[in-house]
C-alpha cells in the first residue's frame, strides 16, 4: 500500500474560497497622511471647504470689467497669488494678477498678459472678445464643499496623497497592512553569505517570499532559517504568531518524516487543508492558529512563489482592505506546446506580450521544473492550463494570470506620442 497523505485533496476553487471565508480586512488605524501612500482608505473622506476657496485667476494678465470691451485701461493696483489687496475695479480700470490670484472686487474678466501692451501706467486690451468670467476659475470648480472626494476603499496613489493634502487630511483612517512573518524550514538550507557544506543549498524561499510580500504592499518580519527539529520549529512558528498578522512558512510540509509544519499547526490550531489539485504547490496548507492565519508553501522555490501568488497574495490584499485582489486574467494564445499532464491544474511560466492584433501571446519562460526558479524570473505570467487535458498545442487559447507588466510585441516601444 503507497502511503497515503491525510489530508484530502481539493480543488484550487475550494481552497479560495476556505482562504476567503477566514480571511478579513485588518481593524482600521488612523496614521499620519505622509505615510499613507499605498494603503487602502476605511472612511470617506469629504471636501470641508471648495475648491478653489475664492474666485481665481487662471493666468496672469489684467483684471477687468468684461463689458468695457478692448481698449485702454487705468492699472489701478496689483493683486497677487497668496494675498488679498486692497484693489477695487470700476469701469475703465484693471489691476494686474498672477495665476492662482483672488480676483479683485469689481472685475469680472482676466485678460492674459500676451494679449496687452503696458505704458504709463495705462494697459492697452488688444483681446476683441471678453466674455465674464474669462480666465476665471470660480468658486468650488474643482472641488465642492462638501463633496466626497475620495470614497472608502480608494487605494492612496499619487493624485489620492495630493487630494488628501488639498483637502487638509493629515491624519487619515486606513486599513492596517499585514506583518507577514516569513520563515524557511530545511536542515540543508543555510544563509546565502555562507559556503556550501556537502548536502546543503542556499537559502532562496525567504527572500523570494518577502518579496513577494512587500510587492503586494505588505510588511516581511524576516524569522530565519528553521531548522527540522520539533523545538526549534515550534519556537519559531511562536514568535512568528506572536509577532505578526500573518505567518507565512516554506518547506517541510511534503510527505518525509521531518516535514513537520503541518502536524503542528493542526496540534496548534485549525488546519483547514493540506493539500490542493494544482502543479506546482501541491502540498499548500492553510491554518488559522490564535486567529492568525498560516499560509505553509512547499519547499521548491517555484513552488513556493506561484502558491504565494494563487492563495496568499489574494488573502494580503484582502486583509490590508482591497476590494479587488485577484491578479487580472485574459485570455492568451500559447506560442509552444506546452506538456502537462491531466491529473491537476497546472500554472505555467510564461512571458506575455500584447499582439499588434490585441491579443495576448504567451512563450514559455523554459522548462517548468519546481525547483527552477529561473523559470519564475522576467516572468509576467501564469498560464492556467485545466486538469482534464494533457499537452496543449500551440497555438491553443489557455487563461492567463498577469503578474507583471505586458510589453507590446514590437519592441523597442516607440514614444507613444509619435504620430499621434
Ligand atoms: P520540502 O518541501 O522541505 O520537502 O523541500 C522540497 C525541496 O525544496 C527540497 O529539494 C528542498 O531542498 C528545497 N527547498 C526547501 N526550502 C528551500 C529554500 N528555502 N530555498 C531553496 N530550496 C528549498
Ligand atoms: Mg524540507
Amino acid at each position: 500500500m503507497p502511503i497515503e497523505s491525510p489530508y484530502p485533496m481539493i480543488s484550487i476553487e475550494r481552497a479560495l474560497d476556505i482562504i476567503s471565508t477566514h480571511i478579513q480586512p485588518l481593524p482600521a488605524v488612523t496614521i499620519s497622511f505622509y505615510d499613507a501612500q499605498g494603503y487602502v482608505l476605511a472612511e470617506d473622506i469629504f471636501a470641508v471647504e471648495p475648491m478653489p476657496p475664492f474666485a481665481a485667476s487662471s493666468v496672469d494678465g489684467y483684471a477687468v470689467v468684461a463689458a468695457d470691451g478692448p481698449g485702454r485701461r487705468r492699472i489701478v493696483g496689483d493683486q497677487a497669488a497668496g494675498y488679498m489687496a486692497e484693489v477695487e475695479i470700476e469701469p475703465g480700470t484693471s489691476a494686474r494678477v498672477t495665476t492662482g490670484a483672488p480676483i479683485p472686487p469689481g472685475a469680472d474678466a482676466v485678460v492674459m498678459v500676451e494679449e496687452t501692451e503696458v505704458a504709463d501706467g495705462f494697459v492697452e486690451i488688444l483681446a476683441s472678445d471678453i466674455r465674464s468670467g474669462a480666465n476665471i476659475r470660480p468658486v468650488g470648480q474643482d472641488i465642492e464643499q462638501g463633496q466626497l472626494v475620495l470614497p472608502q476603499g480608494t487605494i492612496l496613489g499619487p493624485a489620492e496623497m495630493g487630494l488628501l493634502g488639498t483637502v487638509g487630511r493629515s491624519q487619515v483612517t486606513v486599513y492596517r497592512r499585514p506583518r507577514v512573518a516569513v520563515m524557511s524550514t530545511g536542515d540543508e538550507i543555510v544563509e546565502p553569505d555562507q559556503p556550501l557544506s556537502p548536502g546543503q543549498i542556499r537559502d532562496a524561499n525567504r527572500f523570494t517570499l518577502m518579496g513577494a510580500v512587500r510587492e503586494a504592499g505588505c510588511e516581511p518580519v524576516d524569522l530565519g532559517i528553521v531548522r527540522d527539529k520539533a523545538n526549534s520549529l515550534a519556537d519559531t512558528i511562536e514568535r512568528g504568531l506572536a509577532e505578526a498578522d500573518v505567518l507565512l512558512t516554506s518547506g517541510g510540509v511534503s510527505m518525509g518524516q521531518l516535514d513537520l509544519v503541518k502536524p503542528y499547526l493542526a496540534a496548534r490550531g485549525t488546519l483547514h487543508f493540506g493539500r490542493v489539485n494544482t502543479k506546482p504547490g501541491k502540498p499548500v496548507t492553510f491554518a488559522v492558529v490564535d486567529g492568525v492565519p498560516c499560509f505553509a508553501m512547499p519547499g521548491f522555490p517555484v513552488s513556493a512563489l506561484v502558491s504565494f501568488e494563487v492563495f496568499v497574495r489574494p488573502a494580503l490584499l484582502k486583509m490590508a482592505g482591497y476590494t479587488h485582489i485577484y491578479r487580472p486574467h485574459e485570455k492568451a494564445i500559447l506560442a509552444q506546446r506546452l506538456s502537462h499532464t491531466s491529473a491537476r491544474t497546472e500554472f505555467q511560466r510564461v512571458v506575455l506580450t500584447r499582439r499588434a492584433d490585441g491579443r495576448l501571446a504567451a512563450s514559455t519562460t523554459g522548462f517548468q521544473g519546481s525547483g527552477r526558479l529561473l523559470s519564475m524570473a522576467g516572468a509576467n505570467g501564469l498560464v492556467i492550463l485545466p486538469h482534464g487535458q494533457d499537452d496543449y498545442e500551440p497555438g491553443s487559447v489557455v487563461e492567463a494570470l498577469i503578474i507583471g507588466r505586458i510589453l507590446a510585441e514590437t519592441e523597442p516601444q516607440s514614444n507613444p506620442i509619435q504620430g499621434v
